[in-house]
């Protein structure tokens, strides 16, 4: 027997290693059975080129659980190795790995963390014994057992093994008993194993026999040694594609459709990417896109791989280039990830207008479940909104779909304002907006509608690319002004008009210091009273709701307009009936704080320009006490028209009824309004 010293720098670095890897231990396994996976087709390469002549045999990898030895066995029946290339591939190289494990645990504690592809030695995660024995397919050389116990230290000698190949034998720790359950086994095999390309036995196939479960001869196989994805793409059908999706996925609903990948040069990768249905739906995020590398799972978290919003497509990748043994930080600044990432993005962009030209048709119906992977990525990736632009689509309230370039030559006449820009209409929601929508609608114009949960961002990131273009909320203004033309008519009433008309209207607000109360000529035939909510102000709201920045917006009181038509009938029966009513004794009112205001113009004139200290104090107290006079009479004013405002009942239900057209009409005051209306009827 011969014993040996493992060159590794430290006396014991397996408790290190088992504290750092702690969450990863489960890819022991893995490890194991890829390079069962490897020794295996190295011999059939082998037997290929004709230097392996014999059997080639049952080629099975199987896995061995022991609960009572406490022991879980991997065998193959591939090269196996002799003393030499033990010495050489087990004490030199698989623990040369170990003691640059070492070196990077110095010096960075992220690195080791997302490491993988720790080899052999990840063995020593879950066992505080290894056991290794293996037979060369060289018939002439001996079979060989080493073993080694978690210290430096380990020990090789002749055995007996009947077949070429190698069983390593873990000694599982009393920490890693979990290991020894058969469930736990499948999970892992199933996770890391099920497309490995050389069939993987795990115990036997299990049958139903007289109500109890039975073990039957056959080998349980747990994995698909052809996967779709490496199969070349013109020799798969549509619906192989679709029982792949449900073999990845089993509770996802049926995908859009897929993209099957196939490169080999500048870099190799494989895969087939599925669309999925992404309406308002997050939980999708749950099936993610799986990477392979040569058919071992690695991970489902690719963010650092692909952009993300191609984390939203479903399916797998499988590529060899990408680096898997470094931390996570360098994967993005690798260049063959960079060229992968730009590939797929491309792709991605190829298959999506390939299906809008050939099948515009297919492509709107299933525009609504692309939408916010498209938008996302327009939002998100320069190079993407170059491609996207093209095929994307806007979606009108009447659900019309046109390209962004459809679009504006569908509007460009009916839409451009006096300052030759051009307005997108939209609304949010068809129902709340209705009144709004059908106005512009009567205008000639056309609205689109964005209700999705990326849509603000997406009109705000639209907007900053396009020139001389603008987008707003169709309640955003009056529709004159929505799109302001240069034939606006002019308000008839006067500015005493007005002054008197305000507190008229606001004695009717609740919260009146929400409302800001003006007049517009809107025609006859159009609503009384209009509330409308600035464009602006709404987009940085509804920004800091989403957590888009614009975080003071969010904390602001919500601010309207409360516009009075002043060609509406109704509007002017008010107004005639306040100038009846208080006519007289407001434009008394009035006089007499004008007369007052003159007079103190006097004095205000000759303290001009002088200092504060040069004003002679009785100018100095007759100045506020003018001042408290115009207040007094101005306020006097505004009580009487308010006091009159409140009692006048149309003023209030022309209110509720703008309220209520955009949904604001609610509990008591909404009863109030049917109450009062009934009477008004009566
Ligand atoms: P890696 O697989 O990344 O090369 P490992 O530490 O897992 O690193 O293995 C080191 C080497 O040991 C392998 O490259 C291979 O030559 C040899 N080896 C490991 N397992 C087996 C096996 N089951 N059969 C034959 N050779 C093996």
């Amino acid at each position: 027997m011969q014993k040996g010293k493992i060159n590794v720098t430290t006396d014991n670095i397996f408790p290190i290693i088992k504290k750092f890897l702690y969450s990863d231990h489960e890819i022991f396994l893995r490890e194991l059975v890829s390079n069962a996976v490897d020794a295996t087709q190295k011999l059939k390469t082998l037997a290929s080129v004709g230097d392996f002549k014999g059997e080639l045999g049952d080629l099975t990898i199987r896995i061995n659980v022991d609960k009572k030895k406490k022991t879980i066995t991997v065998s193959d029946a591939g090269i196996g190795m002799n003393e030499e290339e033990i010495g050489k591939y087990i004490n030199e190289i698989a623990f040369s790995s170990a003691e640059e494990f070492m070196e990077k645990y110095k010096k960075d504690s992220n690195a080791i963390i997302g490491h993988f592809g720790l080899g052999f030695y990840s063995s020593f995660m879950v066992a505080d014994k290894v056991e290794l024995i293996t037979s060369s397919w060289k018939e002439e050389e001996k079979a060989h057992k080493w073993s080694c116990d978690g210290s430096p230290e380990f020990a090789l000698e002749e055995a007996k093994r009947e077949r070429r190949g190698t069983d390593v034998v873990l000694h599982i720790d009393k920490d890693s008993e979990e290991f020894l359950e058969e469930h736990r086994i499948n999970e892992l095999l199933n996770k890391y194993c099920r497309f490995l390309p050389i069939e993987i036995a795990f115990g036997k196939e299990k049958d139903w026999k007289d109500g109890k479960e039975v073990e039957t001869d056959k080998d349980n196989i747990i994995n698909d040694t052809k996967p779709l994805w490496t199969i070349a793409p013109t020799e798969v059908k549509d619906e192989q594609y679709t029982e792949f999706y449900r073999t990845l996925y089993p509770m996802a609903d049926e995908p859009l459709f897929n993209i099957h990948l196939n490169v080999d040069y500048p870099f190799n990768l494989t895969g087939i990417l599925y669309f999925p249905k992404i309406s308002n739906n997050v939980e999708v995020q749950k099936n993610k896109i799986q990477l392979y590398s040569n058919q071992v799972f690695i991970t489902d978290s690719v963010e650092d791989i692909v952009p993300e919003f191609l984390t939203l497509l479903h399916g797998v990748l499988d590529s060899p280039d990408i680096p898997l043994n470094v931390s996570r930080s360098y994967l993005q600044s690798d260049s063959n990830v960079k060229k992968i990432s730009s590939h797929i993005m491309k792709k991605v962009a190829d298959k999506l207008e390939e299906i809008f030209k050939n099948d515009r048709e297919q492509f709107e119906k299933k525009w609504d479940d692309l939408k916010l992977f498209i938008n996302y990525g327009m939002i998100s990736e320069e190079k993407f909104y170059d491609r996207a632009a093209k095929f994307a689509l806007l979606k009108n309230t009447d659900g019309k779909y046109f390209t962004l370039e459809e679009y504006e030559k569908l509007i460009k006449t009916d839409q451009t304002d006096k300052d030759k820009s051009l307005v997108y209409l939209y609304a949010t929601d068809k129902d709340k907006q209705f009144s709004y929508i059908e106005a512009a609608k009567a205008k000639g114009y056309d609205v689109l509608i964005f209700d999705g949960q990326l849509d603000i961002h997406f009109v705000n990131h639209v907007e900053s690319k396009m020139e001389n273009a603008r987008f707003a909320r169709v309640d955003s203004d009056i529709i004159e002004k929505l799109i302001p033309k240069d034939d606006a008519t002019e308000v008839k009433l006067s500015a005493e008009q007005k002054a008197d008309l305000t507190p008229v209207f606001q004695s009717q607000l609740s919260n009146s210091d929400h409302f800001i109360v003006s007049f517009e000529s809107m025609g006859e035939s159009a609503q009384p009273v209009v509330i409308t909510q600035s464009e602006f102000m709404r987009r940085m709201k509804d920004m800091s709701e989403l957590g888009g920045g614009a975080g003071m917006y969010g904390n602001l009181p919500d601010s309207y307009n409360l516009i009075v038509n002043t060609d509406h009938q109704l509007v002017t029966k008010i107004l005639e009936k306040t100038d009846k009513k208080l006519g007289k004794q407001v434009s008394e009112l009035r006089e007499k704080k004008n007369e007052i205001s003159k007079e103190r113009e006097v004095i205000q004139k000759k303290t001009e320009g002088k200092k504060e200290e040069e004003i002679e104090q009785t100018d100095k107290d007759k100045l506020e006490e003018l001042q408290k006079e115009v207040d007094k009479f101005e306020n006097e004013r505004i009580e009487k028209l308010r006091k009159h405002g409140k009692s006048d009942k149309l003023v209030k239900q022309l209110i509720d009824l703008a309220l209520l057209s955009n949904n604001m009409l609610k509990g008591e005051e909404l009863a109030k309004f049917v109450q009062r209306s009934v009477e008004l009827i009566k």
